[in-house]
């Protein structure tokens, strides 16, 4: 039984592909053999659910398919039933390539009748049963957290669900199963974890999905150095058996500040090399003006060498200075190492000593190109960062069956909201700081390192967690320095300062993009294709054409009016 993928008449004899989720075969019906099924047959179009009965055997010499995976057999159909018909659909599955997201999202179950989806999803099943299965064997327990709960603060917007019973009151989807989690430590439980969904409410740039799975771990008395081990072991287990690709562990760990200065980002691509040299100091006195005055100013210069970038035509560097100042940068300084000379528009500029130091500093040798950026540090890096990146898409540096993962540790606890006029927590506030910052809460809250931990693999945050404060006085300081008044530090969080006041053991834990990890696993472009049913970049669900409206009653149940505005959105 299965779906008619195509239909064929060769004068007299019918052939069709079956198809089912495990694969596809031929059956053929002629009338010889088939008899009056064939006038059946005959009806028979794509995407037909039928079910045939019928003999296997070997394809007669010279109509074998060496593409197909059944291409040496086919089945004589005895018998055929048609079990449901089908109109004329939008699209039909082997076309769907070619074929508008938009309608592939609205009519989602003809797209997941492609081969492609069978793969990822029992891939996708396989994973998770493969995790279930190593945590279960490292004593962690499964445990549900709720849906309807208050705001866990992510650094996002909420979801709320409003009360019907509790005029004016809400319900928060959770960001993530961050108090309860530790809640369950408190609890005693020690190991916990949870394939979680959870909701954010971001405009959604990039490839975000408001509601998505986390795998999310919590442990008791943990340092960080178990965790990294538990971890790595979990994800070299997983590639292996889902993969059958070994990865290496330990994993290298970059610090934050040294990922900036290495890499110009926090989530560092590090199969690609070209790290990032900066040469500020050199060049602060260099008859350059533009570099020494960014630098006298307090700028920076910093570069990359591109290993035999200097087959670079001019119109690939202007490009790349057209993209550099797109991402913010002033502009982007070449070198062309040439044998002999140094081509660049800058060239002339430099004594001939200050050229000689500036690429024995950057380590270039005949037939590269160096690039540079002056500007304030906070563009000169992410500029560069993105340049590594694009150097590395337009040289295909960066292969997706590759898997480089690396720790990004020691960030900084607190970061200062200019809006806001105030700190606030880079991770979450239940992250701890360095026992041995502690001292500079007060004094230099920037100094203060926090005991959290990203996890990257090829420049794609995977996951990311925190070694907790589980002391309530330490709990209460960091909320005090974020600027949460008592009260309201209280009328939020007042349940988990009492817990941690009623025997709360060291904690810490980690949580995964689940759907991002296994996009990078399958080597995906985008997280929509390893969701059954996701949702679109303005958050729609096209399916179900959701959000959509509710009657008066349900609204007046819910105590709830809605503001007409002058431009109101319909979901598309
Ligand atoms: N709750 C955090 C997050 O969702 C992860 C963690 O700290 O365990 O990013």
């Amino acid at each position: 039984m299965g779906w008619v993928k195509r239909q064929r008449d060769h004068g007299g004899v019918i052939f069709f592909d079956l198809r089912d989720r495990t694969g596809i075969v031929q059956v053929v019906l002629s009338p010889d053999e088939s008899g009056d099924v064939f006038a059946k047959g005959e009806t028979a179009r794509a995407e037909y659910v039928v079910a045939v009965r019928g003999e296997v055997r070997r394809r007669p010499p010279g109509t074998e398919n060496p593409k197909m995976a059944t291409g040496e057999i086919e089945v004589v159909a005895k018998e055929l039933r048609i079990l449901n018909t089908v109109r004329s659909l939008p699209f039909y599955p082997d076309e769907a390539e070619s074929v508008d997201e938009a309608l592939r999202l609205r009519y989602r179950y003809l797209d997941l009748r492609r081969p492609k989806y069978w793969e990822i999803f029992a891939m996708r099943h396989r994973a998770a049963q493969e995790i279930r299965n190593f945590l279960t064997r490292k004593g962690f327990l499964e445990i549900e957290t709720p849906m309807l709960t208050r705001s866990t603060p992510e650094g996002a917007r909420d979801y709320l669900v409003p009360s019907r019973i509790y005029p004016g009151r809400f319900y928060a989807l959770p960001q993530s199963p961050q108090l309860f989690k530790q809640i369950l430590m408190v609890a005693g439980f020690e190991r916990y974890f949870q394939f979680a969904r959870c909701f954010r409410d971001e405009d959604l740039r990039a490839d975000r999905q408001p509601e998505f799975t986390q795998l999310d771990l919590e442990m008791s008395f943990i340092s960080e150095e178990e965790l990294f081990a538990l971890v790595e072991e979990m994800l070299a287990d997983l590639f292996s058996q889902v993969l059958e690709k070994n990865v290496k562990t330990p994993f290298p760990r970059l610090k934050y500040r040294e990922a900036l200065d290495r890499y110009g980002t926090d989530k560092p691509d590090t199969r690609i090399g070209m790290e990032i040299t900066n040469v500020s100091a050199l060049v602060a006195e260099s008859s350059c003006k533009i570099f020494a005055q960014t630098v006298q100013k307090g700028g920076v210069v910093k570069g990359i060498r591109v290993p035999e970038g200097a087959t670079f035509s001019r119109r690939v560097l202007d490009e790349l200075s057209r993209l550099a100042v797109d991402w913010g940068a002033r502009g982007l300084a070449w070198f062309v190492l040439g044998g002999e000379e140094v081509k660049s528009p800058l060239a002339k500029l430099f004594t001939a000593q200050e050229m000689e130091a500036l690429i024995t500093a950057m380590g270039g040798k005949p037939g590269d190109l160096l690039l540079f950026v002056a500007d304030k540090d906070e563009v000169a890096g992410p500029v560069l960062a993105n340049l590594r990146l694009e150097l590395a898409r337009r040289l295909q540096l960066a292969k997706p069956e590759d898997f480089s993962f690396v720790w990004i540790t020691e960030f900084p606890l607190l970061e200062y909201n200019e809006d806001e006029k105030r700190w606030e927590a880079v991770h979450h506030p239940f992250t701890a700081p360095y026992e041995e910052d502690i001292g500079f809460l007060e004094t230099a809250p920037e100094k203060v390192r926090a005991r959290a931990y990203d996890l990257i693999l090829n420049g794609t945050e995977i996951g990311g967690g925190s070694i907790r404060n589980y002391r309530r006085d330490l709990q209460e300081k960091i909320f005090r320095i974020i600027g949460l008044p008592e009260e309201e530090a209280q009328e939020k969080f007042g349940f988990l300062l009492e817990a941690l006041d009623c025997g709360a053991p060291p904690h810490g834990g980690i949580a995964f993009g689940f759907d991002r990890l296994l996009m990078l696993m399958l080597g995906r472009e985008t997280i929509r294709d390893v969701i059954a049913f996701p949702k679109t970049q303005s958050a729609t669900c096209l399916l179900t054409q959701a959000p959509a409206s509710v009657t008066p009653r349900q609204l007046e149940e819910l105590h709830i009016s809605i503001l007409e505005r002058a431009e109101q959105k319909s979901p598309r």
